[in-house]
């Protein structure tokens, strides 16, 4: 029996579901966030955080902050390119210009190479714009949550190496941390941002960013200063450390309760091989893709290498809206979330499907949302006569 009141069940591209034990971790005692057992949990937190990126190159950086996935666009942008350099951002979707509308924020240069909605950007093509011009950073995001689109982080990593080596790699993996293979120090990745609330299972509120050496040497020898107080490198990088260390640090008082989340999930999910972990997502991502399929409805990622594996966006018969079936869905105990991406938000909706609801069979949640999803359009279709 789970410890939370009945609630349906959280079914979006995150925040997710939880587990018993990350959510009471929350409900620690008061601490310092100075104390010997804070600093331990915290540092701990950091090591775990190296894992989950499969990292074991002690000059990469995990950094741990108070904040929303988006403080990791803020991160990057204002510590690793500089006043009037130039970015790439590979656009899949909402959140690559939303990411290039912060680079610019701190004076970016920012050129947008867009694939048709639901595909990516082809391999020759990131090659040429790579040729083009000196880029500083190539921003991918990993998984685009409004397209369930799924970038090949690993050749755009080899190809960026090949054409243009000086160009910083970064990664926004908000939606893939946790679900997706991200092997950070073999693909050479440079930095890659993500958030407590999606694959990872952990209430939203923090920023986890994992930074390269080579990153962190650009962050260091910077011609002008950082164009932010509190999303500053310099500023974050010794409290890392020192708490890494077990040495107590202050720049900015860390949610000590969420850290403690934070450390129970990352706990459980480096208790097993990171493989093991991908391996299950796409598993249960194939069947709910077939499931889908079956439905007779369309994904917005056609390409079978390009669909994400903890997600999928799926466009609805011709004819009905979200509105037409996410209350069906909720009828039923079921929460999706409706379509995101501005030109097509309302033809298509989104099933998270990572974490918990995945790796816990006996909840069955997977099951149950493909039955409420099949009876919910059915129940639509016939509302609307169709
Ligand atoms: C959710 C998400 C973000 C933004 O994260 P917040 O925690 O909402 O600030 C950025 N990028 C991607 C790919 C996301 O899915």
């Amino acid at each position: 029996m789970s410890i939370q009141a009945p609630h349906n069940t959280l079914l979006i591209p995150g925040p997710i579901e939880f587990d018993d034990a990350v959510l009471q971790s929350m409900s620690h005692y008061a601490e310092s966030h100075v104390a010997p057992g804070f600093v331990k949990v915290f540092g701990e937190t950091i090591t775990l955080t190296r894992k989950l990126f499969q990292s074991t190159n002690p000059a990469a950086q995990p950094f741990i902050i108070s904040g929303s996935g988006t403080l990791g666009w803020d991160l990057v942008s204002a510590n690793l390119v500089e006043r009037g350099e130039n970015a790439l951002v590979l656009n899949t979707g909402y959140f690559g210009d939303s990411f290039g509308a912060c680079l610019e924020t701190y004076g970016a240069n920012v050129d947008h190479l867009r694939a048709p909605i639901g595909d990516r950007p082809a391999f020759d093509e990131v090659e040429k714009a790579l040729q083009s011009k000196p880029y500083k950073v190539i921003t991918i995001t990993h998984v685009d949550t409004s397209t369930g689109v799924l970038n090949d982080i690993k050749r755009v990593a080899e190809i960026t190496r090949r054409v243009s080596p000086n160009t910083l790699v970064v990664v926004d993996g908000v939606c893939s941390v946790g679900s997706e293979e991200i092997d950070f120090d073999k693909w050479d990745l440079d930095a890659v941002v993500t958030a407590s609330q999606k694959a990872i299972g952990c209430p939203p509120g923090l920023s986890i960013v994992m930074v390269s050496g080579r990153a962190l040497e650009v962050a260091k020898s910077r011609k002008t200063p950082a164009a932010s107080y509190y999303a500053s490198i310099e500023k974050w990088l010794p409290i890392m450390q020192n708490y890494e260390n077990h040495k107590p640090s202050y720049f900015a008082t860390p949610p000590t309760q969420l850290v403690h989340a934070l450390h129970t999930t990352l706990s459980q999910i480096t208790a097993r091989p990171m493989s093991e972990r991908f391996a299950m997502h796409t598993q249960a991502s194939d069947k709910v893709k077939a499931a889908v399929a079956e439905l007779g409805l369309k994904q917005l990622a056609p390409n079978r290498e390009a669909q994400a594996h903890g997600m999928t966006a799926m466009y609805l018969p011709e004819g009905l809206t979200p509105p037409d079936v996410l209350p069906g869905l909720l009828k039923r105990g079921v929460i999706f979330a409706a379509g995101l991406h501005k030109e097509i938000a309302t033809k298509y909706i989104r099933f998270g499907h990572m974490g918990v609801s995945i790796s816990q069979a006996d909840r069955k949640d997977i099951d149950n949302a493909l039955t409420a999803l099949k009876e919910a359009l059915a129940e639509a279709k016939q509302a609307k006569g169709l």
